[in-house]
């Protein structure tokens, strides 16, 4: 490196070259190079150099890189490049993106033999990589951005397929009487690190869908997210009916029409765009059942290409095919009707050679029940050689609500296993905390995050300052919260004393506890609310306070999830717990990051066993938080009573409503018996010992274990080798 490197330019020098030898058009051109790969969003490096270009837009922005850097000329980023300077930085980030992009020698690269020339096709209707790329809702998304965020730092050989919508999910804003207000918002494409993915001869790729009714034309963008390529087909196309232009546009908006010509895009134009980029799948990972058409897509390439039979076709099919389910109740699952199905996979019936019964029975327990309609869950089941739930729990429950499958089994037999769900550790790791490993743990512990040996550095760092650096990251969610409620207030038109308040509101010295996941009824955002005289006691009790931080969207039409984010967010309005219980709105991966970084405990109170999993408390873990939670989904597995709290022991009544006031009576039991205690009881120098301790276990025991690394892991021994290589099913894996 030129030791001109490193010295400032005076911004009089803008236009000509810079000391790093770049123009200015050279050195926006790296930028844009780096905000075009979402490797960027999990590097606080080059997270904080986008920050320093302009901090207050960057926020305003919702941290796109490429909206920022689309309000600057070249000239203008060069001054601001020399005023700061940046150029070391920018060239040394530049070059660590391309390092990282051609690197050959990591894990996956040693360990994924076949699928190096076949890799794995992963299939999910939503992505949540980032806020600033919104095409994911919930939990499902983020659990398929942190998985392929892991496969690109594993080197695992994996292409993604999903869906790009134009308008995403919702913006939640409250009114004055806090009731949901949902906005849709155009995305504008030119933001996004997307491109037109290209087929061998250099065009873009358009791919045709038929159904009963007319023919689908879709686009295809590429994105790229750090080695993995990420394919979302859009539907807004010319030559499209205006209805069908608009397919995409809303993620889990329509109906059961829009939702099945959505599933025939991902799963049939999935294959098939696929094929157009000359990209021949070893594995198909079926990310939730709403893909599982591409299975039949696949069975009809196999039958042209290669001359098979429809039997034998399937049977080649479900040996390369692995699926994931996620949901815990019978009602959770897509279903079809007759007419439907027909009207769009008709076209591709004919060509299969099947009647419209047999396609049917596919997608039915009975094959013959006329009555059933067509559940995408079951065509998955039946067209994977490889099923599994997302938590050891969750395996019991799925084997058993699906155990009917295979009425010559017993339920052990059932062939779902498990792979316990995980998150990507950098996307969720607070860079202070991550700064702190750094010091203590192993000089490679980045590249081995899933291995229990890297975390035990953790019992080698002082507590003071384990207990610090949480609480700059306490402050820091403070003053989120500060600014988000305020500017709430000041939306829905409220006093300037009330904007004043919230810009005081809630206290860095007392104990902070965060709930915020979606309004489903089952996971009971009111549990803690069901005593309000208690909760009163305990939010103002003189010596040992609480306070409380609440987030989440209720979907359009769960009328009594919107019920409970009005309760919720109206307690602003009670004098007893002003300025002590937030509700910070539009919950997104951004809010998320924010609150798992900064709290003290993560409440998790679901109706047992219907948390199929739960991440955030495993985003809450890596950052010090504890968990207190129900035993339920990974916590049920977790948890070793020395690494968090549990609400009960994990039994469940068959009447809910005895199950909700138990619980609800455990909850208030553990805050007051154990939680509240431990937090007080500090040292003289304000440090909880015995609590930090409990992080400590926390970070040790479960970080490595819960993190997306291990997950994907787990998925290449159990799920991707064996199905590539077409061996035969091992019942339970892990
Ligand atoms: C992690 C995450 C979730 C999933 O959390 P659960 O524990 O399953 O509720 C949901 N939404 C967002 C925005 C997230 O980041």
């Amino acid at each position: 490196m030129s030791k001109m490197d490193t010295i400032p330019t005076s911004s009089a020098t803008g236009g000509l070259m810079t000391p790093a030898g770049l123009s200015p058009e050279d050195l926006f051109d790296k930028c844009m190079a780096l905000a075009k790969n979402l490797w960027w969003s999990w590097q606080p490096e080059v997270i904080n150099l986008f920050r320093d270009l302009d901090p207050i837009r960057w926020r305003q922005l919702d941290h796109n890189p490429i909206a920022l850097l689309a309000e600057f000329t070249p000239e203008r980023l060069d001054m601001r490049a020399a005023e700061l300077v940046l150029f070391t930085r920018i060239n040394h980030a530049y070059r660590r993106l391309k390092e990282y992009v051609s690197e050959t020698t990591e894990w996956g690269h040693v360990h994924c033999g076949v699928l190096g020339s076949k890799p794995v096709a992963y299939f999910s209707l939503e992505f949540g990589v980032h806020e600033s790329v919104p095409v994911y809702s919930g939990g499902l998304g983020v659990l398929s951005g942190d998985h392929i965020k892991s496969a690109s730092g594993l080197g695992v050989p994996l292409v993604a397929i999903g869906l790009f919508y134009d308008q995403g999910y919702f913006k939640q804003h409250l009114d004055m009487d806090g009731f949901q207000q949902e906005e849709y918002i155009d995305t504008k494409v030119e933001n996004l690190p997307m491109e037109h993915a290209r087929g061998k001869d250099g065009r873009p790729i358009m791919i045709e869908v038929e159904t009963r009714v007319g023919k689908l034309l879709i686009k295809v963008w590429l994105i790229r997210v750090g080695r993995i390529k990420l394919y979302l087909l859009d539907s807004d196309v010319e030559g499209n009916s205006p209805e069908d232009r608009e397919l995409t546009s809303r993620l889990y908006g329509g109906d059961t029409r829009t939702r099945i010509r959505q599933e025939l895009v991902v799963g049939v134009g999935g294959v098939r765009a696929l094929k157009a980029l000359g990209i021949a799948p070893g594995v198909y990972h079926l990310n939730e059942g709403h893909s599982a058409f591409a299975t039949l897509e696949a069975i009809r390439e196999r039958m042209a290409d290669d001359g098979m039979s429809f039997d034998e076709a399937l049977r080649e099919v479900a040996q390369h095919t692995v699926f994931t389910t996620h949901t815990p109740v019978p009602a959770g699952h897509d279903r079809f009707d007759a007419g439907l199905v027909e009207e769009h996979l008709g076209p591709l019936r004919d060509e299969l050679g099947i009647t419209f019964e047999q396609l049917m029975g596919l997608g039915r327990v009975e094959p013959q029940n006329q009555h059933e309609t067509f559940c995408m869950t079951v065509l998955a089941l039946k067209l994977s050689r490889r099923a599994n739930a997302v938590s050891n729990l969750h395996g019991y429950v799925s084997r058993r609500m699906w155990a009917h499958l295979w009425p010559w089994r017993v339920e052990e037999e059932i062939p779902i296993g498990h792979i316990t769900n995980g998150v990507h550790v950098q996307s969720w790791l607070a860079w202070q905390m991550q700064q702190l490993y750094d010091r203590h743990f192993a000089a490679d512990w980045m590249k081995r995050l899933g291995e229990p040996e890297v975390w035990q550095g953790i019992y080698d760092v002082d507590p003071g300052e384990l207990w610090e650096t949480h609480h700059t990251l306490k402050n820091f969610l403070l003053a989120f919260v500060r600014r988000r409620v305020s500017r709430q207030c000041r939306r829905r038109g409220e006093s300037d004393e009330a904007v004043e308040a919230a810009r005081n509101m809630l206290d860095p010295n007392i104990l902070t506890i965060g709930f915020a996941r979606r309004f489903a009824t089952y996971k009971r955002s009111n549990l803690l609310l069901s005593n309000m005289d208690l909760l009163d006691e305990m939010v103002n009790d003189p010596a040992r306070p609480m306070q409380i931080i609440f987030a989440g969207k209720a979907h359009p039409a769960d009328e009594p999830g919107k019920r409970l984010i009005k309760n919720i967010a109206n307690l602003r309005h009670d004098s007893r717990f002003a300025g002590k219980i937030a509700f910070v709105e539009d919950y997104d991966i951004n809010v998320c990051r924010h609150l798992i970084q900064g709290v003290d405990v993560w409440l998790n109170n679901p109706r047992r066993p219907l948390e199929a999993s739960g991440t955030s408390g495993q985003k809450a873990v890596l950052n010090g938080a504890l968990n207190l939670s129900i035993l339920d989904g990974w916590w049920a597995e977790g948890y070793d009573g020395s690494n968090g709290f549990s609400i009960g022991c994990g039994h469940q009544h068959v009447d809910d409503s005895i199950t909700d006031v138990r619980d609800a009576e455990e909850l208030y039991r553990v805050l007051q018996e154990e939680v509240i205690p431990l937090y007080y009881n500090q040292n003289i120098d304000g440090i909880p010992l015995a609590w930090v301790k409990r992080m400590m276990n926390s970070i040790g025991s479960l970080a490595w274990r819960f993190s997306a690394h291990r997950m994907v892991a787990d998925y290449v021994h159990h799920a991707y080798l064996p199905a590539a290589g077409g061996v035969s099913c091992k019942m339970h894996f892990p």
